[in-house]
């Protein structure tokens, strides 16, 4: 996607006001990545013409292409689709609040139920929690050891019959040992049964819950945006909560299902392990559905952790010239030093992440440097005099393979990519100092 954007970046370079050819022709170009990103066809419709209206007669500013202008205005869009700004988790109120988790079997439901009751535990709450699926031992069973490994207090009353009853027994059980909250666990379906919903339905309307969050399976992209729907007729949640968000790598099922239902997202589920949990972030997802990575909060990071000087350093030699395979190494091992480097890549444009994070682990970073060091000093400063001979004479003499070789150099250009475009749009963290 990178690629696609400093198309649009090279096409338009004409300044002063945008006018609505070089508007069409950019947005023409988005029209394309969002859909290749997964976005439904509809939603990337009414995107590109509301981003037509902001951007058309818009003056270009001193310091920027009007494709940045025109990604930018998009970008502002998607995340307002998103929601705009972080929306968070009602706790207050009479105890025990209530919070219902509803949604299809499989969607991530008592998974995702864990995940929350260790946030708020962490935040100093006293949560409890319960299953209503009276009819699956098994799904009891699944949410009790999932309490029980990660200190969650699990509450069952066998003699409950209905959802309505468990939850009854389950507000006097929290009365007396003063819980704050209480998180229930419901049953699922694998399609929407209106079965399921009604059950649903009457605990609804008899329980004042504070909070009904649908989770929904990122994956299932329009299948999710129509779960949604049913659930919206029977139950009206407060909420979603996004699970399997690591596994739709581009995004643009979250956007579809958001723009398709107005809700909120309030969490995003990013992995299977109990902390996998994130608050959802519009602005972030916006960059990543994208394709631009999570660049804003990489660069935030980086720019932490590098000290000053440090900083002049680097910036001195990344500033004038192109980068090198010496400053790509030296980059590498930054990285690996600034945290976890799963973080870090996962903040990565997706096309970059497959690449770098095969670089990961000690070993492998081992290997990048010792094909580097095989090189011949011009090589490393241009990797391009690297013909197919020299490619194996490098394997060999770094006892790795040809393919190794070539993967590395791959990996380096889509860095140097990244890096020029950081370049381009001012977000380059080494650029930002005075002086060059
Ligand atoms: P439920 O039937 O709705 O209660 O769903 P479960 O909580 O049992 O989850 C179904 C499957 O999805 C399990 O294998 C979970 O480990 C997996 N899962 C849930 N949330 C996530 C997530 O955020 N990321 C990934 N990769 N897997 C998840
Ligand atoms: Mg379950």
């Amino acid at each position: 996607l990178i690629n696609k954007f400093s198309g649009i970046f090279k096409k338009l370079r004409s300044k002063g006001k945008l006018n609505e050819q070089d508007v069409d022709a950019i947005l023409k170009e988005l029209r394309m990545v969002l859909l290749e990103s997964d976005v439904h066809y509809r939603v990337v419709k009414d995107l590109i013409a509301q981003v037509k209206e902001r951007a058309v007669g818009k003056e270009v500013l001193e310091s920027v292409t009007p494709g940045e202008m025109v990604i930018k205005i998009l970008w502002d869009e998607i995340r307002k689709v998103l929601g705009g700004n972080v929306s968070s988790l009602e706790t207050g109120g009479a105890m025990p609040v209530l919070i219902m988790l509803v949604g299809l079997q499989g969607s991530g439901k008592t998974t995702t139920l864990g995940k929350l009751a260790v946030r708020l535990k962490n935040q100093g709450l006293f949560p409890l929690a319960i299953s209503t699926d009276t009819r699956r031992p098994a799904a009891k069973e699944q949410l009790a050891i999932l309490c029980h490994n990660s200190g969650i207090d699990f509450y069952d009353d066998t003699k409950a019959l209905t959802p309505l009853q468990m939850i009854q027994s389950a507000i006097l059980h929290s009365r007396e040992k003063s819980y704050d909250l209480i998180f229930i666990d419901t049953a699922g379906r694998l399609h929407v049964e209106e079965e399921l919903l009604a059950e649903l339905k009457e605990v609804v309307d008899t329980i004042p819950l504070k909070e009904i969050l649908l989770v929904l399976d990122a994956t299932t992209g329009q299948e999710a945006v129509k779960v949604a729907q049913s659930f919206k007729e029977w139950v009206n949640p407060t909420g979603l909560i996004l699970s399997k968000v690591d596994t739709d790598a581009r995004g643009g099922a979250v956007l579809s299902i958001v723009a398709q239902t107005g809700w909120p997202v309030k969490f995003a589920g990013v992995g299977e392990k109990v902390d996998q949990l994130e608050v959802f972030h519009p602005d972030r997802m916006a960059s990543r559905i994208m394709g631009m990575g999570d660049t804003l909060t990489l660069i935030e990071k980086i720019e932490r952790s590098i000290d000053e000087e440090e900083k002049q350093k680097i910036g001195k030699k990344f500033g004038k010239k192109e980068l090198d395979l010496n400053d790509f190494m030296e980059e590498l091992k930054r990285v690996k030093e600034i945290g976890s480097f799963d973080e870090i890549v996962g903040m990565l444009p997706g096309n970059l992440r497959g690449g770098i994070s095969q670089i990961d682990g000690e070993k492998n970073i081992k290997r990048v440097q010792a094909i580097i060091q095989s090189m011949t000093p011009a090589e490393r400063t241009n990797p391009s005099l690297i013909n197919s001979s020299r490619r194996r004479r490098v394997a060999q003499g770094s006892g790795t393979t040809i393919q190794d070789v070539n993967r590395l150099l791959k990996q380096f250009e889509d860095f140097r990519k990244l890096w020029k475009q950081m370049n381009r749009t001012g977000k380059n963290p080494f650029s930002k100092r005075k002086g060059w």
